[in-house]
């Protein structure tokens, strides 16, 4: 991480110098206007806030019906690709220390010989070698939403959430919706605190996100629906600390019983504390799980009938819930009708299981949320920065509703897979799965389960995939597969992608041709003096006037040579930019494949290296264009197709 830039300043460098006016973020009444108001603290609605609290010049206000954070309960799965959003969050590391890791999986069914028994069939990695640098891990959400309001207590806005107030409705005025700068949305909020019971708050915003889970006010309040199978099959869920005989009870295990139906085993942070899901019975057109009084015992009776012939032996539950299913979705995430898209610009959005729900079983739901926060936050704060047009809101609904329809069709299948007995093998005709093609479907599905399948289609902010050769490992649309390099300036091997941090930037990586890179002529000394000096460079184009180079576009070079045998001095001055209130030399632009480890990050991710090329990464992270490196004029013209020119210059 780089700090000291405009003056030493001691102390923690996480926390943030506060922004001078903060008045809004944590003040007793909830502020009467407001540029992005968020509804509800879960895992996506942090995500939104803490996003856009990096931008103090953004007021954010995030509202919650709770008392206060999240203490227990809920999710716990995280796939490989969250915690690299982690990463750009700045709370990976974190994360890793305290979650229990999901290395491998086991499988159980019923013994052949003896039916009401369980047989372990198979053991194996859980997560493809090489899908990512970070491991698949549990932890409490809770302590996920800890990391996140960490965050947002130290960012220059000091944002926090307002507890203790229930949406009650929410408006659109239909007039202003095309101009920018009104607040045409006015929510209302009725205290629910003993002190202030019943008092009503009214906040108008120019943007507002319902992320107020699956019975989601704002999405009623738009008219929009959760459309699907309705919630028919019911799962226990229990975090225990128990003591068990079952051999695989610290593994990740799907356990199919004859007769008694399933669990799956996730083993959770701190070496102790284990969460069981226990399959309960269907349940009947339009009843509700809470018509059948189930209680923790059921579900602890239920474990132990499955997992037989071990023992079970519960000496405390943490939190219990019953949970029902439902593959459910809603056929947009904003407010603007399909055929007024041309005319109209999104108010209001919807987002994690305020628009989609699923089965737990997958460790989807919070991942797929957190997603949407995360790829709709950079969006709103590039168009209330002035720094995109407004159009690109809409690919907000376009490519995170086509994401969530993806994993719905999965959910379904999934959770059928799991939720069928097994078949019998001593009767071929039985109905049901068998347990080889459920652990087959499993191993088939990892890289979607991990979150690195998500793709965008093209669009204004994504391009077409004309020139995908020259970097075949680095998909268009798809996240930024990360790989180890050496930080020429320092000699520091570190991952490339952990450069790319949630601040709304975007990125271009400069992968070098063959050539000596500091060669006259060569193609990064080409593109460089394109970048720095033309005034068809977006880079010259979209930053504003008086602030860093990299403010708006951060560009990095990657060479092919091995970090001792290049010059520092003979690069490019662009690589080498000077920054901040003294002119400092940022030393961090300039990588090398880390050569000693033998991962060569060209050979890695099949990058051309006669020709290499221009790899153009969004602020979520996913891969918006890869180009030719001397396609100068085609760079331009992508950012010009969004990008918005600063105001003064
Ligand atoms: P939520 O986490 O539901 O957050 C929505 C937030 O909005 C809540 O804090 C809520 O209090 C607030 N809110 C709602 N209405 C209003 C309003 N009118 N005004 C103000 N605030 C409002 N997933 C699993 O994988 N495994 C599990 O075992 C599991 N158990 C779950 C148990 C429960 C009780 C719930 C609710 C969810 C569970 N999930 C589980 C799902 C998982 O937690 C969600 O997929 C994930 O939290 C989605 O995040 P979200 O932020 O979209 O919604």
């Amino acid at each position: 991480m780089q700090f000291h830039l405009n003056g030493f300043k001691p102390g923690d460098p996480e926390i943030s110098e506060p922004a001078e006016n903060t008045a809004g973020a944590r003040a007793d009444a909830l502020p009467e206007e407001v540029d992005v108001l968020i509804v509800g603290s879960g895992p996506t609605g942090l995500t939104l806030a803490t996003q856009l609290a990096a931008f103090p010049d953004i007021k954010t206000c995030i509202v919650e019906q709770k008392p206060g954070p999240l203490q227990l309960g809920q999710a716990d799965g995280i796939a490989c690709r969250t915690v690299e959003m982690f990463e750009a969050f700045g709370f990976s590391h974190r994360l890793l220390k305290e979650a229990y890791w999901v290395n491998e999986i086991s499988f159980w069914k019923p013994d052949d010989k003896q039916r009401d028994h369980i047989v372990r069939t198979d053991r194996i990695q859980d997560t493809e070698d090489g899908l990512s640098e970070f491991p698949h891990v549990i932890l409490n959400q809770a302590r996920v939403h800890d990391f996140y309001l960490n965050v947002m207590r130290n960012s220059p806005s000091r944002l926090e959430p307002a507890y203790s107030r229930r949406l009650v409705d929410l408006a659109v005025a239909e007039s202003a919706a095309g101009d920018l700068s009104g607040h045409p949305v006015t929510a209302r909020f009725e205290r629910i605190d003993p002190e202030h019971q019943g008092q009503v708050e009214t906040v108008r915003a120019r943007f507002a996100i319902g992320c107020d889970g699956a019975r989601s006010t704002v999405r009623k309040s738009l008219g929009r629906e959760l459309r699907g199978e309705s919630a028919n099959q019911a799962w226990g869920v229990m975090d225990v600390l128990a003591i068990t005989d079952f051999p695989d009870i610290r593994l990740k295990s799907a356990i199919h019983s004859a007769s008694e139906g399933s669990i799956l085993i996730i083993p959770r942070e701190g070496g102790y504390l284990v969460r069981l899901y226990v399959e309960l019975d269907k349940l009947n057109e339009n009843e509700r799980v809470s018509n059948r009084q189930i209680t923790a015992d059921h579900l602890i009776a239920a474990a132990q009938r499955i997992l037989r012939p071990y023992t079970l032996d519960v000496k405390e539950v943490a939190w219990w819930s019953v949970y029902e299913i439902g593959q459910r979705l809603c056929d947009k995430f904003d407010d603007v009708p399909e055929d007024q898209e041309g005319s109209r610009l999104p108010r209001v959005f919807i987002a994690g299981d305020a628009c989609h729900t699923h089965s737990p079983k997958a460790g989807q739901g919070m991942n797929v949320s957190m997603q949407d926060g995360f790829n709709l936050g950079w969006k709103l704060a590039a168009v209330l920065r002035g720094q995109s047009s407004p159009r690109i809101l809409h690919t907000y609904s376009a490519e995170r509703q086509t994401v969530a329809k993806e994993l719905i069709d999965f959910d379904r299948k999934f959770a059928q897979m799991f939720s069928a007995a097994p078949k019998d093998p001593s009767r071929p005709d039985s109905e049901g799965v068998d347990p080889a093609e459920f652990q087959r479907y499993f191993v088939k599905q990892g890289r979607f389960t991990a979150g690195t399948e998500t793709r965008y289609y093209p669009s204004i902010i994504c391009g077409e995939a004309t020139h995908q050769d020259l970097a075949r490992g680095l998909v268009i649309g798809m996240r930024f597969h990360s790989a180890p390099v050496i930080r020429l300036g320092d000699a520091k091997p570190m991952h490339l992608g952990h450069t790319v941090k949630a601040d709304g930037r975007w990125r271009v990586f400069a992968f070098a041709d063959a050539q000596e890179p500091a060669a006259p002529g060569s193609p990064i000394q080409a593109l460089c003096a394109f970048l720095a000096e033309s005034p068809r460079s977006p880079v010259r184009k979209y930053t504003p006037a008086g602030a860093d180079i990299d403010a708006v576009i951060d560009v990095r070079a990657v060479f092919q040579q091995d970090h001792r045998t290049l010059a520092l001095e003979a690069m490019p001055g662009f690589l080498l930019p000077r920054k901040g209130r003294y002119g400092l030399i940022d030393y961090e632009k300039m990588f090398c494949p880390d050569l000693k480890s033998g991962n060569d990050i060209f050979d890695m991710r099949g990058i051309d290296r006669q020709h290499g090329c221009l790899v153009v990464v969004r602020p979520d992270q996913y891969i918006a264009h890869v180009l030719p490196l001397d396609a100068h004029a085609e760079l331009a013209s992508f950012f010009d197709g969004f990008m918005e020119s600063p105001p003064t210059r």
